[in-house]
């Protein structure tokens, strides 16, 4: 038995259904521009079947997926894993300066 699928390819995040899903995000800390790249949206579907929504996407590789970027010296939050007292992990926010200066 088939499903109908009608898969669309994109190429980066300015073609057609590439933003299809996925809304832009909102900005953190003290990240100063909307990323020139993704426009504020930190990911784009590189493929996506129209008929079921199920996509495929890609972080975008200027922002780390954040939308946001950094120009100053500020600190760019990533999430990372640490262990807490009791032993688990846990998410956290760490601050590191900016790779991205411009
Ligand atoms: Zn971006």
């Amino acid at each position: 038995m088939s499903h109908a699928s009608n898969i669309v390819h994109c190429t980066g995040p300015g073609d057609p259904h590439a933003l299809d899903g996925i809304s832009r995000r909102h900005r953190s800390g003290n990240l100063d521009l909307l990323c020139p790249t993704c426009g504020g949206y930190g990911q784009w579907n590189t493929q996506i079947d129209l008929v079921s929504n199920r996509s495929i996407r890609h972080a975008c590789p200027k922002c780390d997926g954040r939308g946001w970027i950094e120009t100053g010296d500020d600190m760019v939050p990533s999430h990372d894993i640490e262990r807490s007292e009791a032993g688990h992990p846990v998410w956290t926010v760490r601050l590191d300066p900016s790779d991205d200066r411009e």
